[in-house]
C-alpha cells in the first residue's frame, strides 16, 4: 500500500476498477529499463537501442498470447504502443473513420453504431465525429442489466454498418458484452469491429485473431500494471489514419519514442494475467459473492446493478435506493476506497450516464456504489468491509430518521 497511506491510516481497497495496485514483479521486470538498459528502442546502431528493441519484442509476444493475437507461430498482427487505453480508442475511432470515410461515394454518411454505456472515451470520441459531420452516429438499446439487443444490432448491420464500437465489459457494471457473437456478426456484414477491452482483457478470455476482432484496445493500470501505458491491437491489413505525427515510429501511426520500462511493464503483466487469470478471478468471484450475500442479508433493500451472471469477477454493482450515496460516502471514506460514479471519467462524480442508459429510477442512482474487487484482495478484508459497509447503512438511516 502507498507510502502516503500506510503512514496514515489506511482504507480497504475496494476500486480495482479505477486502478489496481501494481504486481511487485512486474515493478522488478521494469526497473532495470530505468537506469542500466535505458537505451532508446529505434537506436539501430548500438546495443543500447538493441537491448530496448529486444524488450519490446518481448512485451509484444506476451501481449499477443494473452489476447490469442498471434496470426501463425511467430507472427503477430500490429500491435501500436499508447498512452492508454484513451489514446488506444481514440487511434482506432478517429483513425479508422478519418482514413475510411473519405473513400466512400457522396451518397450515404460513414455508420458508427456503438452502446450508449460506453466509456466516454468512446462516447465523447464518437459525439466528436458526429458534430464533424463524419459519421452518423447510431446508438444501440440496452436492457436494465446493460445487455445488447444482439436482434437489433443486426438488423442495423443490414442496413449498413461501416464500424462498431462494442467494449469487452462494462467499467461500472461490469456486465460482460458477447464479444465473440458480435465480432461474428460483424464479419457476416463486412463491418469493422473495434473493442475497449479495458475492463475485460486479463479477466475473462479475449480471442482477437479467433474471434475475427478488427481492433482492441487495452491498458496496463486495469491488469496490475503501469499507468500510462496501453496498446492498440490492429488486424492484420486494416488501414488507419495516424492521430500523432513525428519520427514516424510504429509503422508512422504513432510517433513518438517508446516508453520502454512501461511497455516492459504492461507485457509482464500480461504474462502473468495469462498464468494467473483463471485461478485468481475465481477466487475474486467466490469473494465478491461473499461480500453480496453478507449486505443482502443485512440490507433488504439493496439492488444489484448490472447483469449477475455475465459480470466480471471484481465487481459489485450496487443501489441503496433509501440512502443517497454521498452520505454513506462521508461514513466510509475513512474506512473503505470505492466509487460513486466511475474514476475514469474526471475528478466529478456526476450522475453516470451508464446508470441512466440502463433505466435507473433517481433514488437508485443517488444511492449508487461501485465496489470492485482484485487480485490481493483478501478474505479479512471483505469481512471488514462488510460490516463497516453495515454499520454505515445504520448510521445513515439513523441520521435520515429512516428507522
Ligand atoms: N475504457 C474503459 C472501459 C475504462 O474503464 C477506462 C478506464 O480508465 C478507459 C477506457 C480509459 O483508460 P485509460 O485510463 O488507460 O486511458
Amino acid at each position: 500500500m502507498s507510502a502516503f497511506l500506510s503512514a496514515k491510516h489506511c482504507p480497504i481497497y475496494l476500486d480495482y476498477q479505477a486502478s489496481t495496485p501494481m504486481d511487485p514483479r512486474v515493478l522488478e521486470a521494469m526497473l532495470p529499463y530505468f537506469q542500466g538498459a535505458f537505451g532508446n528502442a529505434s537506436s539501430a546502431a548500438h546495443a543500447y537501442g538493441h537491448e530496448a528493441a529486444d524488450a519490446i519484442k518481448q512485451a509484444a509476444r506476451q501481449l499477443a498470447n494473452l489476447v490469442d493475437a498471434n496470426l501463425h507461430p511467430g507472427v503477430q498482427h500490429p500491435l501500436i504502443w499508447t498512452s492508454g487505453a484513451t489514446e488506444s480508442i481514440n487511434l482506432a475511432l478517429q483513425g479508422y473513420v478519418r482514413q475510411h470515410q473519405p473513400l466512400l461515394d457522396n451518397q450515404r454518411l460513414f455508420r458508427l453504431a456503438t452502446l450508449p454505456l460506453e466509456h466516454k472515451a468512446v462516447l465523447d470520441t464518437a459525439k466528436m465525429l458526429e458534430r464533424e459531420g463524419l459519421v452518423e452516429l447510431v446508438l444501440l438499446d440496452v436492457n436494465a442489466q446493460g445487455q445488447i439487443d444482439l436482434q437489433q444490432l443486426e438488423r442495423e448491420l443490414k442496413q449498413g454498418l461501416d464500424l462498431l464500437a462494442i467494449m469487452a465489459a462494462n467499467n461500472e457494471i461490469g456486465t460482460i458484452y458477447p464479444v465473440q457473437t458480435i465480432a461474428k456478426l460483424a464479419q457476416d456484414y463486412d463491418c469493422a469491429f473495434f473493442c475497449d477491452g479495458s475492463q475485460a482483457v486479463g479477466k475473462i478470455p479475449i480471442e482477437f485473431e479467433n474471434w475475427g476482432i478488427t481492433l482492441l484496445a487495452l491498458t496496463g493500470h486495469k491488469i496490475y500494471g503501469p499507468k500510462g501505458c496501453g496498446a492498440l491491437i490492429v488486424r492484420r491489413g486494416t488501414r488507419l489514419k495516424a492521430q500523432i505525427y513525428g519520427g514516424g515510429h510504429q509503422h508512422g501511426l504513432r510517433s513518438g519514442t517508446l516508453n520502454v520500462p512501461g511497455i516492459v511493464g504492461l507485457g509482464e503483466a500480461c504474462a502473468l494475467r495469462a498464468a494467473e487469470m483463471q485461478a485468481d478471478e475465481a477466487h475474486t468471484a467466490q469473494l465478491r459473492d461473499r461480500l453480496q450475500a453478507r449486505l443482502q442479508a443485512e440490507i433488504p433493500e439493496l439492488m444489484v446493478n448490472g447483469d449477475q451472471p455475465r459480470r466480471l469477477a471484481g465487481n459489485l454493482h450496487l443501489s441503496i435506493p433509501s440512502v443517497p450515496n454521498d452520505l454513506l460516502v462521508g461514513y466510509l471514506q475513512a474506512h473503505l476506497a470505492l466509487s460513486t460514479g466511475s474514476a475514469c471519467t474526471s475528478g466529478l462524480e456526476a450522475s453516470s450516464h451508464v446508470l441512466s442508459a440502463i433505466g435507473l429510477d433517481a433514488n437508485a442512482l443517488r444511492g449508487a456504489l461501485r465496489l470492485s474487487l482484485g487480485k490481493f484482495t483478501t478474505a479479512a478484508e471483505i469481512e471488514q468491509a462488510a460490516d463497516i459497509l453495515i454499520d454505515a447503512y445504520q448510521q445513515a438511516r439513523a441520521k435520515l430518521r429512516l428507522d
